[in-house]
């Protein structure tokens, strides 16, 4: 789970790592209301911050230092930063910064434990930095120790004042244990010009199967944007990506989706989604093929079946049975090999008089054919044996 800033920032606040005095602005509220919030800051410079769950927003627009934040509020709220729309502001007391260190926890991938990683050159050009990040393994179980923290941030060149830097990264170590975090960042880190230690960004992303137990963060994460039809498909457990194209996708297994995927753009096609469906989820056949039809895009739907130990009689009778339920009005192509296929291929013979194709490829050139050609398939596209692949009266076969 992923987080904006000012939740990572009140996490923070918690465990005693200062930040700086704030509000949080939803970007639909009306100006007169925005107004008087920002009085507060009595025309003191602020910084504007859009809230949303990436990094690099300085040099995309998304931090803006201002003494008028009014007309930056306003311009900013409902605009887009990459994927994500503006919806929540973040106005700050502006921070006196003389020097940005970079300090974050993480979950170090070799020992499983906490990483701290720590740069006396943070800032928003940490990437391309030239000063080497430096790494301290953290203990599970107990706090880290203040003098053994300052001894090795010194060693990093970390500038005065060390002692209240080190005492940052202990309570850092308190919160991200606290949060059950993945990964809780603060860059930059700002030493003020009165010799302060200031948190002025935050990042935080908690470990997913945290969730249980972390009820009031999780209620505040910042899910990647989604569409009405992948909210349904959650609501089934499918994994579903809504995408431009006009061919359906139904296939089993990750892997095989990605390969039809690419084999429709190959043929000059384009997907209209990705779909994971398969073993247990056959008996998700229903909803999965509502989700895929309820995309007034799609034209064409290819069922691609490779049966290992999800046997493909029992995929298919999944989709056959949520065929005849849903009855949609767009010619179905088949390709089905593996466990189970000759039971498989009768039934969409017997159910819905179609005749499945024997080669994937012409099952996908043909899906691809009556998506973009609507009524009629180039002759050289499949072979005739494949032109009965017929379903419905205005299926796009003849
Ligand atoms: P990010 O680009 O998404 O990481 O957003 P940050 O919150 O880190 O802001 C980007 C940069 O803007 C920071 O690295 C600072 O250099 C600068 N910045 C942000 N807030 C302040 C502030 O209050 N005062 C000053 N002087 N600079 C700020
Ligand atoms: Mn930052």
């Amino acid at each position: 789970m992923d987080f904006t800033e000012h939740v990572a920032k009140r996490l923070l606040s918690r465990h005693g790592i200062t930040t700086p005095a704030s509000i949080l602005l939803a970007a639909d509220w009306p100006i007169t209301d925005l107004a008087r919030a920002i009085a507060t800051f009595e025309g003191r410079p602020v910084a504007v911050k859009a809230q949303v769950p990436a990094g690099g927003r300085g040099k995309a627009g998304g931090v803006v230092l201002t003494a008028d934040p009014l007309s930056t509020i306003t311009q900013m709220g409902g605009n887009k930063l990459g994927d994500h729309t503006i919806n929540q502001i973040l106005v700050e007391e502006q921070v006196d910064i003389t020097h940005e260190l970079y300090l974050a926890i993480a979950v170090d991938g070799s020992s499983g434990g906490p990483l701290l990683m720590f740069s006396s050159e943070g800032g928003v050009d940490i990437e391309s930095s030239n000063t080497p990040l430096t790494t301290m393994t953290l203990p599970i179980g107990a706090s880290p120790d203040a003098s053994e923290l300052a001894a090795v941030l010194a060693d990093a060149g970390c500038p005065q004042p060390v002692d209240e830097v080190a005492a940052v990264a202990a309570r850092l170590f308190d919160a991200f244990v606290d949060a059950d975090a993945e990964l809780l960042e603060i860059n930059p880190l700002a030493i003020t010009a009165k010799g302060n230690v200031v948190a002025v960004d935050g990042k935080l992303t908690v470990d997913d199967s945290a969730v249980g137990r972390q009820e009031k963060l999780a209620a505040q994460s910042s899910a990647p944007p989604v569409t009405g039809l992948e909210a349904k498909a959650a609501e089934h457990d499918l994994r579903f990506i809504e995408l431009d194209g006009s061919v359906g996708v139904l296939a089993n297994g990750a892997g095989l989706t990605m390969t039809t995927m690419d084999a429709i753009t190959h043929y000059g096609g384009r997907p209209a989604n990705f779909l994971e469906i398969g073993g247990d989820a056959y008996t998700l056949a229903v909803p999965a093929l509502e989700v895929v039809l309820a995309n007034p895009k799609v034209r064409s739907l290819i069922v691609n079946f490779c049966g290992a130990f999800a046997r493909c009689d029992v995929m298919t009778g999944g989709v056959i049975d949520a065929w005849k339920t849903l009855e949609p009005d767009i010619p179905v192509f088949f390709s089905i090999h593996g466990t189970g296929m000759d039971e498989a291929r009768d039934m969409v013979r017997r159910e819905l008089g179609a005749e499945p194709f024997e080669y994937m490829d012409d099952a996908i050139r043909a899906a691809v054919a009556a998506a973009t050609n609507g009524d009629s398939l180039p002759s050289d596209s499949v072979s005739n044996d494949s032109l009965s692949n017929k379903t419905n009266d205005s299926g796009a076969q003849s």
